[in-house]
């Protein structure tokens, strides 16, 4: 090294040491080093120390003469995961918000949107009603529920049966508000898409592109075009299909326990084979589901026999994460 031209390579390897390998493409030109540093989850107080450090190792340094510090955060996207089904009825919410909390259970860092518009239920479901969610910078901030799951639904805006009359913009504003949201510490979002299969529905998923989606269907309906509709909208949005969830599969007798199956048994899986996607298990119909998320306590919290199959569906949904 000469005097003239200083050694850039010694100062690349002061600054990642005192940055922790956070510090890059240090240059030098008249006397000013300019640099970036990566202050990915760092807080306000982290990035201030990390500054001085930086210009605190730079004083001695003959050839500089001012220190300029660029600060980049990697944005966090959010990974959606939207849940719909080709109707109404069929257990799309209650799967939706026990899959939350399933997922939360696993150690995700998960939160939930009821992006039903027309007929909100995650806040009876998670035991959030009459919450009002604040705001931050125009951003809402989600309502934290019991069960450790941030959420936000339009039930916690508007007066139900409010939102009836929206057609399609303003339902497609009111959603984009509840993504937009500080969904800050989380990574996944559960989505709960409206029923059905209309454009509001193809709008929504082009939008807000969902990593995945999960199609939850009964039985009987296997049986019928409404889950395949419900496949081709995802597919027309080229979302990945993560795989279907059979609700109401036999019935559980509260009496004596024994199942029976109505509808037959293994139709879900021939059928999930047949629409070109995994068979990610079965919710069994039972009272103690139904009275249990009536009453703002997803089965999926607690420790009963409900939880388990919850939990299993979930397991595989972290796998599909985790890929
Ligand atoms: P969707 O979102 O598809 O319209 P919901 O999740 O609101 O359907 O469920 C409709 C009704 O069925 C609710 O009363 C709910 O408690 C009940 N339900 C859903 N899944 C089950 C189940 N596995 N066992 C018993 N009741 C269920």
């Amino acid at each position: 090294m000469t005097d003239a031209t200083p050694d850039m390579t010694a100062i690349a390897d002061r600054l990642a040491l005192v940055t922790k390998g956070r510090a890059s493409a240090p240059r030098l030109k008249e006397g000013v080093l300019t640099l970036v540093l990566d202050v990915t989850g760092l807080s306000g107080d982290q990035r201030t120390v990390m500054e001085a450090a930086v210009r605190a190792e730079m004083r001695d340094v003959p050839d500089i003469t001012q220190v300029r510090v660029a600060m980049t955060a990697e944005k966090k996207t959010l990974r959606i995961i939207a849940v719909g089904s080709g109707k109404g009825g069929v257990g799309k919410s209650t799967l939706s918000a026990n899959l939350a909390v399933a997922l939360h259970r696993l150690g995700h860092k998960v939160g939930l949107v009821d992006a039903d518009i027309y007929g909100p239920s995650q806040p009876r479901l998670m035991g959030s009603e009459g919450q009002k969610p604040t705001a931050e910078e125009k951003h809402l901030i989600p309502i934290m529920s019991r069960w450790g799951v941030p959420m936000l639904s339009m039930g916690h805006l508007v007066d139900p049966g409010q939102a009836i009359a929206w057609r399609g913009p303003m339902a497609g504003n009111a959603l984009g508000q509840l993504l937009d949201a500080k969904w800050d510490g989380i990574d996944t979002l559960i989505v709960d898409l409206p029923p059905g299969t209309g454009d509001v529905q193809l709008s929504m998923i082009s939008k807000h592109k969902p990593a995945g989606a999960i199609i939850v269907s009964t039985p009987q309906d296997l049986a019928l075009i409404d889950a395949t509709r419900a496949v081709s909208l995802f597919e027309q949005a080229n979302v990945p299909l993560i795989g279907l969830v059979e609700n109401m599969a036999g019935y559980i007798c509260p009496h004596c326990g024994e199942s029976s199956d109505p509808f037959g048994q293994g139709g879900a899986e021939a059928a999930a084979a047949h629409m070109g996607m995994p068979f990610l298990g079965r919710i069994p119909l039972t009272i103690a589901i139904r009275s249990a998320s009536d009453a703002g306590l997803p089965p999926a919290a607690g420790e009963d026999s409900e939880a388990a199959p919850f939990l299993a569906v979930a397991q595989k949904l972290a796998e599909w994460l985790a890929r």
